[in-house]
């Protein structure tokens, strides 16, 4: 099995191993509650104290407080809720304050959202601005100056979790001491620790946040830097732990094993230098150039940290990026929140004007500063590999591509479906419902695999012009007349009261049509026009339902029942128990090409990805109805296949929760061929 290349540090990190090690030590030696009097608590007291010390030092906190809390978020609360308190006592008193609670509009959403959560807990009535970033990401200062005389707290992150953006602090308190603000001023240092400099007390900032997880220390610890002098009210009270700043009994494993972190990059003899590590984000950027052909780089390298690369690549989603990089075990996340059917923007990547294909494409690689270089050659021997996956797959013109078996394949865009009907023999295909965002991916699969575009058709009036800029660019001659695609013929219909569909079978009556691309026609309009089992493709699927047949329609089958989703362990048992079944592998054909076809107890999975389920449905409903098992990467595309097919009536569907990111002892790839 291949190893993991874990390429998403700033989400979180393993722990470093003098970390596990101490962290166990105290567990097993000095589990002793610091507050107690006795040898033990003692014992337990100096070890929380040491470790603050060596915080503060790493920090260069000066004089001001250093409190440890549950990480980032806690500490962002409490900052917050101290600088409101303060500014609630400072109105009171009479004193007119700043009236706008002002944070980057690049913020990790911990801020904003805790910024509005105390706010109306403490009835503030203060208002919430967003302080733009420029195209480099960097905040805009001189919104800044004109917002700096209202400003009663600002919020501005030292380097960003997404694009690694390290921002311009000195600037930011260049310009609340030249407007003599009086604004409060917390910086999220969450991605700095380790990867920046930091003199905290030398500075204006007043609360600093931390999280012990993003640099190698458990989850669920973390810090808040107080400058001294700043106001700070407690956000837990109780039993006087943390000198008062914040009750509970001290998470003592996870405080030592953050002390061990803090050790190591006090003694700077553990993690990699800057210059280390800028060679290595180079290096990593070379791989990514050469495997994916029009990669953009979202961030400016000189304004960000090592650490941190954000691209997009044209004409292939990030969901599909990370489906292939999680294929070869690389694991890297999605720049922007994704669903199946839509992929939402990346709201840092927006605040920077960056087009909507980039913001909504992105893709984070990050590492760690304990990174070494085998790790960088790896993963570059991978991104490589992903490359020849993907032209193997004709995501982008390549002429090694193997020919496509005959079918149909579904490919979609913001719900709206393009779909390609193919004839091998004849090399022959038809586009049907061209989206504009899918132009360059419909033209490198077609010169990829050498077919010769017959038709390219709509199924409504809005969707001509898509239609003829696509036949001027792949040369297409525009028709209505029937189309053959080998022995299939592609014939236009229009239904009473509907728009145009079209048919393809051996021939336009009803029994013989295999599919009908209908647009947005109902069942009622298709009646007479297919049969019960043609398998009907519309221009939309907001509902993820892939496809249907007017059998499915009528029909009244059970619900996909829950005994249907089987776990890793449950699909053992299964598999033990039908010798038959046959297990589906509904990845896209680049994500086979990345780590082979898994297979288990000797049965190979055969390859039904999901673009291409449609066109495989028909021959499963007129077979021999053997268990079908779907899996995919991590169980959503195989519960959506599964699914389809029990509505249309395959009765022996099955799906594997968790997909190969859980059942990867159970389904295991192949060894891939030289
Ligand atoms: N701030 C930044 C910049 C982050 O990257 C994160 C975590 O992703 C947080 C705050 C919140 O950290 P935690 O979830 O550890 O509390």
């Amino acid at each position: 099995m291949q190893n993991d290349l874990y390429l998403d540090a700033n989400a979180t990190s393993a722990v470093l191993p003098a970390a596990i090690a101490k962290a166990e030590q105290v567990m097993r030696e000095l589990y002793g509650n610091p507050s107690s009097t006795h040898a033990t608590g003692l014992k337990a007291k100096a070890l929380l104290d040491g470790v603050r010390q060596c915080a503060a030092r790493v920090l260069g906190a000066g004089s001001g407080r250093v409190v440890f809390t549950s990480g980032a978020t806690e500490s962002i609360q409490t900052a917050v809720l101290s600088a409101l308190c303060a500014l609630r006592e400072r109105r009171q008193a009479g004193e007119a304050t700043g009236t706008v609670l002002l944070y980057g509009a690049t913020e990790h959403k911990a801020v904003p959202e805790s910024l509005a959560h105390w706010n109306r807990v403490l009835g503030m009535g203060l208002e919430l601005r967003a302080l733009p970033v420029d195209a480099n990401g960097l905040h805009r200062l001189d919104v800044l100056r004109a917002l700096a005389p209202q400003t009663a707290l600002l919020c501005t992150m030292a380097a960003n979790n997404e694009t690694g953006v390290v921002s311009d602090i000195a600037g930011v308190q260049a310009v609340l001491e030249q407007t003599a603000s009086r604004a409060y001023w917390m910086v999220d240092s969450v991605q700095a620790l380790g990867k920046l400099d930091l003199n905290l007390a030398a500075t204006r900032i007043d609360y600093a946040p931390f999280s012990g997880h993003k640099l190698y220390a458990p989850k669920g610890v973390g810090l808040l830097y107080v400058r001294a002098g700043a106001p700070f009210t407690p956000l837990m009270a109780g039993g006087g732990q943390e000198q008062g700043n914040r009750a509970g009994t001290e998470n003592m494993a996870s405080i030592a094993a953050l002390g061990a972190v803090l050790s190591s990059l006090e003694a700077g003899d553990t993690f990699r230098s800057h210059a280390e590590l800028t060679l290595w984000r180079d290096r990593l950027a070379a791989a990514l150039t050469g495997a994916l052909p029009g990669i953009v780089f979202n961030t400016p390298f000189a304004h960000a940290l090592p650490t941190t690369l954000n691209f997009s690549v044209p004409g292939v989603a990030s969901k599909e990026l990370l489906d292939l990089f999680d294929a070869a075990g690389i694991r890297v996340s999605s720049g922007s929140a994704c669903s199946s059917a839509k992929s939402a923007p990346s709201y840092v990547l927006e605040a920077m004007g960056l087009p909507a294909w980039r913001t909504s494409a992105a893709v984070r690689m990050s590492f760690g500063p304990l990174a070494d270089a085998a790790f960088i050659d790896a993963a570059c021997e991978r991104i490589a590999r992903c490359g020849e996956a993907l032209r193997a797959s004709c995501m982008f013109a390549s002429s090694d591509a193997p020919v496509e078996n005959d079918g149909v394949i579904q490919l979609q865009h913001d719900g709206a479906l393009t779909w390609l009907a193919i004839d091998a023999a004849s090399r022959s295909c038809a586009v049907i419902d061209p989206q504009p965002a899918l132009f360059d991916r419909i033209g490198a699969y077609v010169r990829c695999q050498g077919v010769q575009v017959r038709a390219i058709v709509a199924t409504s009036a809005d969707g001509e012009a898509a239609c003829s800029i696509l036949r001027t660019l792949l040369q297409v001659a525009a028709g209505d007349a029937p189309v053959a695609l080998g022995n299939l013929t592609l014939t236009r219909v229009v239904p009473a009261g509907a728009n145009a569909c079209y048919l393809l079978g051996t021939s336009s009556a009803p029994a013989d049509v295999q599919f009908a691309f209908c647009g947005a026609a109902t069942a009622a309009q298709l009646a007479t026009l297919v049969h019960a089992d043609t398998i009907l493709c519309a221009s939309r699927d907001d509902q993820n339902r892939i496809c249907t047949t007017l059998g499915a329609e009528a029909a009244v089958r059970p619900a996909f029942g829950a005994e249907r989703h089987l776990d890793p362990q449950a699909l053992e048992q299964f598999l033990a128990a039908h010798p038959d079944a046959v297990l589906i592998d509904v990845r896209e054909p680049y994500e086979h090409a990345a780590n082979g076809a898994p297979c288990c107890h000797g049965r190979v999975a055969e390859s039904v990805p999901l673009s291409r389920l449609a066109g495989r449905l028909q021959r499963w409903l007129a077979g021999e109805q053997r268990p079908l098992v779907f899996f995919c990467r991590a169980g959503n595309r195989s519960a959506r296949a599964a699914q389809c097919a029990h509505r249309l009536g395959v009765a022996n569907a099955w799906q594997m929760t968790g997909g190969l990111a859980l059942g990867d002892q159970v389904l295991v790839p192949l060894p891939m061929a030289a």
